[in-house]
């Protein structure tokens, strides 16, 4: 099939490189000329395992391209891909403009029946929308999908080639057909393809996200209580998630959600909630106890110090929202990092994948280390929070000669509380016991 796939970014890209690894003929557009230019030669933009060898193969084998011109990749394609940013409006809405902007220059450039699917993570309503935009600009036969997308940041090819299940909701069986048929080799070993109307298949995305945020959260406020009443939060997560209904994943308490999904699309349903006056009560206490857990490293340091934290020195392990990806959208460590040179702290950071990223964010406010041992010298404390593999396992006694005290706060529970009282630390995780 020719297929163009319109935003090449976190989503759009892998979804591109993947739609050609599985034979079909790809056109990625995106207008950051920059990016293209990364692209066409065989280097990727964003830190995604496995991407670079898949990108690179299917670029030689001339299954995939990148260009700026959304008019040939419109011409050329009966299958086009809306993977564009809805990133959070003021009013906490998802923000449509992209989308519906480049809805109107694909009307406007129709040249024959096409099947237009949103990949955006769009308000219930958008495919409507979409619809009656393009129909204003062209006579030519076409259907809207939606089609959200679910995989993860850190293990996207992976998420994307072998789906738990693709979500197709519309209602013309032709586009239908042409969607099963382009998924098909993803879900050769049974996993479902699930087709729904076009309303239920946009909301069950902002449900899936706003559920795990949800999941994460809770677990992050029993975490608290833990400290309180002195129950270990890992002990308690093991006693749970063993209970089939519950399950293991997302049980982790740690500094709060973040990232380019979580957020944006919690704050979206909510908005989409208050507009049909339907409100969402256990969403709005979600988004308040996530905002106060992302203070909670900093409201124990402050109560460590007993002091005004003026003038100390903190290594800051770990920059991106989660492990194995480059993305620093709305991470946690942009809330602690500012809260703490707000008091005057000296911040030393390190992150094996987003010190690129981190130094466009937050600048010369922070000292940049290549190494996270280099980050330490001197310190007054460690601060963990993202939890990359490469930190799980540290040398603490080159740790403890390179800080200036030995003290720990771990935002993510990678260490275990007993060691590191056995090897000198002084040691905050959350959720530890008292
Ligand atoms: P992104 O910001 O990484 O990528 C968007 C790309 O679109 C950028 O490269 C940008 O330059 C490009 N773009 C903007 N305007 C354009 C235009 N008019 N024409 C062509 N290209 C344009 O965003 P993302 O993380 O890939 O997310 C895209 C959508 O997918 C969002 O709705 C998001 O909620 C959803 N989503 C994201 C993830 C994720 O993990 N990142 C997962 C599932 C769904």
């Amino acid at each position: 099939m020719k297929i163009s796939v319109i935003g090449t970014g976190y989503v759009g890209l892998v979804v591109g490189t993947c739609f050609a690894e599985s034979g079909n003929d790809v056109i990625c557009v995106d207008v950051d000329e920059q990016k293209l230019r990364t692209l066409k030669r065989g280097e990727s933009p964003i830190f995604e395992p496995g991407l670079t060898d898949l990108l690179k193969k299917n670029i030689e084998e001339k299954r995939l391209v990148f260009t700026s011109d959304l008019e040939v990749a419109v011409k050329k394609c009966d299958v086009i891909f809306l993977a564009l940013p809805t990133p959070q409006a003021e009013d906490g809405s998802a923000d449509l403009q992209h989308v519906l902007e480049v809805a109107k220059k694909i009307g406007k450039f129709m040249n024959g029946y096409k099947v237009i699917v949103n990949k955006s993570t769009v308000p219930v309503g958008t495919g409507d929308r979409v619809r009656e935009i393009v129909s204003k600009e062209t006579k030519q036969p076409f259907d809207v999908i939606s089609n959200p997308e679910f995989l993860k940041e850190g293990a996207a090819v992976n998420d994307f080639m072998k789906p738990d299940r693709v979500v197709i909701g519309g209602d013309s069986p032709k586009a239908l057909a042409i969607m099963a048929d382009l998924y098909a080799p993803f879900v050769r070993t049974g996993n479902p393809l699930i087709q729904m109307d076009m309303h239920s298949s946009e909301l069950t995305k902002y449900a899936a996200n706003a559920f795990l945020a949800t999941k994460v959260t809770f677990m992050n406020e029993v975490a608290n209580l833990c400290e309180q009443v002195g129950a270990d939060v890992d002990m308690v997560r093991k006693g749970m998630g063993t209970d089939p209904r519950i399950g293991m994943q997302f049980l982790f308490a740690g500094v709060g959600y973040g990232g380019s999904c979580f957020p944006k699309d919690v704050s979206a349903l909510l908005n989409t909630s208050r507009s049909y006056e339907c409100e969402l009560h256990i969403l709005n206490s979600v988004e308040d106890a996530n905002r106060r857990q992302k203070m909670v490293l900093v409201n124990k340091m402050r109560k460590h110090y007993g002091t005004s934290l003026k003038g100390k020195s903190v290594a800051v392990w770990g920059l991106a929202f989660k492990p194995n990806t480059d993305d620093m959208r709305e991470a946690p460590a942009l809330t602690i990092i500012d809260a703490l040179v707000h008091e005057g702290v000296m911040i030393r950071a390190y992150d094996p994948e987003a010190m690129e990223e981190a130094k466009r964010r937050l600048g010369k406010s922070v000292k940049y280390y290549d190494n996270n041992y280099d980050a330490l010298k001197g310190a007054d404390a460690l601060v963990v929070v993202t939890e990359w593999n490469e930190f799980r396992r540290p040398d603490f006694d080159r740790i403890k000669l390179l800080m200036k005290e030995p003290v720990i706060f771990d935002g993510r529970n990678v260490y275990d509380p007993k060691i590191m009282k056995e090897k000198g630390f002084v040691y905050y995780g959350i959720g530890r016991g008292r």
